[in-house]
């Protein structure tokens, strides 16, 4: 047998830096999501909670049991045109004033938003979506998962897929146009709070290239610094297509899973592809 030969080179780190625990509509605690990661080989993990901060000092002090280092990040709803926009801040200050106050609103918007969700469902005669959506959020904040999974569990659809389509999803009685803050207050939020805007997943807004180009235009203008052109398991084209775009504009690169459950294997933690060379990270901001 051969001897085993040291390798004189360093594995490639793996930033991660877009993910959920159950503080939002992830299933693992923050303590289980590190260990994950770890085991996942990823060097750097953001946590992304929606909309929240509370599981980020239970995964501080995971992270620093396991060594692996973990950034401080949130996943803000905001509203742009008319749309759903999601905005990742990587790097923030969760002790900022400004931030926990941007939080706190957050929340309350979200738990009033549960409240017009589950009127709708009723009156689709789905018996008490709320109280029963809530149960499943526990301490977490409540999002449209949280019904998709008391729908499944009641046998109103078949699977979660099944009930965006039918109740949650864009269009559907469930999806309920909420006023979230605008995208540029969001952005101003993050930035305020020392952290990098990024725009979450650009693919999945069903933009045209027009539209996302105005989107961006407005983003930078707001402080917004860096795009996600890699997100989760994705075809090459798509990335390529997201590449060009962040260079047009000028934006730093950012990468993550979006894992939110261990059952969806296009959105594992560390299992996506690298940002193209030509690409400037998102980290280089921070490190
Ligand atoms: P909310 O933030 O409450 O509006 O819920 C949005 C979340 O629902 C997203 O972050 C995803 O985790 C999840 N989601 C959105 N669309 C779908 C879908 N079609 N199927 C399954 N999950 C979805
Ligand atoms: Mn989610
Ligand atoms: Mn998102
Ligand atoms: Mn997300």
């Amino acid at each position: 047998m051969r001897p085993q030969v040291a390798r004189d080179y360093a594995l490639p780190r793996i930033y991660d830096l877009h993910s959920h625990s159950d503080q939002s509509d992830g299933i693992l605690s923050p303590e289980a999501l590190v260990s994950r990661a770890k085991r996942q080989d990823v060097s750097v993990l953001a946590l992304t909670d929606h909309d929240t901060v509370t599981g980020l000092y239970r995964a501080q002090r995971q992270a620093a049991l396991e060594e692996i280092e973990l950034i401080a990040g949130i996943e803000f709803s905001a509203h742009w045109n008319g749309r759903n926009i999601h905005v990742v801040g990587l790097n923030i200050d969760i002790e900022r004033a400004s931030l926990c106050d941007a939080v706190a609103e957050q929340e309350a918007l979200r738990n009033k938003r549960a409240e017009v969700i589950g009127a709708k469902l009723e009156g689709m005669g789905v018996k008490d979506a709320y109280e029963g959506a809530k149960t499943i959020a526990g301490e977490g904040v409540i999002g449209r998962p949280h019904f998709a999974a008391y729908l499944v569990k009641h046998g109103y659809a078949k699977s979660v897929q099944a009930a965006f389509k039918v109740y949650l999803g864009a269009g559907k009685p469930g999806d309920v146009k909420q006023m979230w803050p605008e995208l540029d207050d969001v952005v101003g939020t993050i930035c305020k709070s020392g952290g990098v805007a990024v725009i979450a997943h650009p693919a999945k807004y069903n933009m045209t290239r027009t539209k996302l180009c105005l989107m961006l235009e407005d983003f930078k203008d707001a402080g917004g610094l860096a795009m996600e052109v890699v997100s989760g398991k994705q075809q090459p084209d798509v990335t390529k297509n997201l590449a060009g775009i962040a260079k047009r504009f000028g934006l730093l690169g950012s990468c993550g899973s979006d894992f939110h459950v261990p059952d969806q294997k296009w959105q594992e933690l560390g299992q996506f592809s690298p940002l193209p060379d030509d690409i400037e990270p998102v980290w280089g901001a921070w490190e």
